[in-house]
């Protein structure tokens, strides 16, 4: 398409589509995904059958094969230990190595691949929650008069209904899994038997729960547009332009016409008028960095539980003892660092990526740069709501 100078503009599509559109992802690094994915049934298993193994046990294993990984994992994390001891087998590479790789491609910062196409521009079909969820009840009492349970009754008939008389159905696979469907169980499966009045009440039981799950649906998918673009910034994470799509009434004004400017912008590699949505809240944490802390003896991952401890009674006290215990000997070390009751305070500044200076401690980072681009040449185009 862009040989033939066309603009593609994808609209929609799940996450994982949406995802493997703008990335280029040489190892899906899985620890997002939560849903069951089709084939996956043989890897989760699998996964769970490390999982059992305990903590300990898991990150002594993964210390052989990988040692880098094991560096990064506190013993406790046994879903992404097991995580990476699978990559591992299953690849006969250490998941370490993969994630090198990955970091290592123009543009890869070890959260997500390079990008597949230069500069994308997405937009954020973004309304107000209460709007939302009317128009996602909405939705749902328009696809309940077009034929949806009819349709969802066609379909259990010929497909489900065995598996639950077998009770072999567990609704976590294919299909099953599907929103509108799983929801209508028990209407679907009442006996015949059963009153009017009764499937009555079980119909509207599910139109109820189907409703439920969509807006849950749709706050995972915001919450999504946060984790994976807004609050991670770096040079493969294309810009957000926030469009507000609350009075549907005002869709030229509101969404449209803004959206024609930013692609006309960007086409001519001008900066838009409209700004694109900042990175939220705050500084980007190192969730990954190693610190060890030689006064305490202990070694903590992730940079919030590095300023925890910092603040810890224990830490204190190990400082203190260290003090008394040698007050001249270590001159050097403690005035370049802040008295005792001051490390607290040095601790709540942590937010950058550079880690506070306690006496005694160290620490490594394991991620650098951030910034944020603000210009665009070519223009594929993502709208996702
Ligand atoms: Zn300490």
């Amino acid at each position: 398409m862009h040989s033939r100078n066309k603009l593609p503009v994808v609209v929609g599509g799940t996450n994982y589509y949406i995802e493997s559109l703008l990335w280029r992802v040489l190892l899906n690094t899985a620890q997002e995904i939560e849903e069951p994915v089709d084939g996956g049934d043989e890897a989760a298993n699998r996964k769970l059958e490390l999982e059992k193994l305990g903590g300990a046990e898991l990150h002594k294993r993964l210390a052989e094969v990988d040692p880098k990984m094991a560096a990064m994992l506190h013993p406790n994390d046994k879903r992404k230990i097991a995580r990476s001891l699978q990559v591992h087998e299953e690849t006969g590479v250490s998941h370490s190595r993969w994630l090198e790789e990955q970091r290592g491609q123009e543009g890869g910062d070890g959260l997500g691949g390079p990008l597949r196409y230069p500069d994308p521009c997405i937009f954020w079909l973004h309304a107000d929650m209460d709007a939302l969820d009317k128009r996602l009840d909405a939705r749902v009492d328009e696809m309940l008069s077009a034929g949806l349970v009819e349709e969802l009754r066609d379909f259990h008939v010929r497909y489900n209904q065995q598996k639950v008389q077998d009770d072999s159905q567990n609704y976590q696979h294919g299909i099953f899994q599907s929103i509108g469907f799983k929801e209508f169980h028990d209407y679907l499966a009442a006996p015949e038997s059963s009153s009017q009045q009764e499937k009555d009440a079980l119909r509207d039981k599910g139109i109820e729960a189907l409703k439920i799950a969509t807006r849950r649906y749709a706050r995972k998918q915001n919450k999504w547009v946060r984790n994976r673009f807004l609050k991670r910034p770096g040079d493969n994470v294309p810009v957000v332009y926030g469009l507000d799509v609350t009075d549907v009434s005002r869709w030229e004004e509101t969404v449209l016409n803004p959206a024609l400017q930013i692609l006309d912008s960007l086409s001519k590699s001008e900066e838009p008028d409209l700004q694109p949505i900042r990175v939220e809240g705050e500084q980007q944490r190192n969730k990954r960095s190693r610190h060890a802390c030689d006064l305490c003896d202990k070694v903590i991952i992730g940079d919030l539980e590095w300023t925890a401890h910092l603040k810890s009674k224990k830490h204190h006290y190990h400082v203190r003892k260290r003090r008394k215990s040698d007050p001249a000997g270590d001159q050097s070390q403690v005035t370049a660092a802040p008295p005792a009751s001051a490390a607290g305070t040095v601790g709540n500044v942590s937010k950058d990526s550079c880690a506070p200076v306690a006496p005694g401690c160290t620490e490594t980072s394991q991620e650098s740069s951030q910034d944020v681009r603000t210009s665009h040449k070519e223009v594929p185009v993502t709208f996702s709501e």
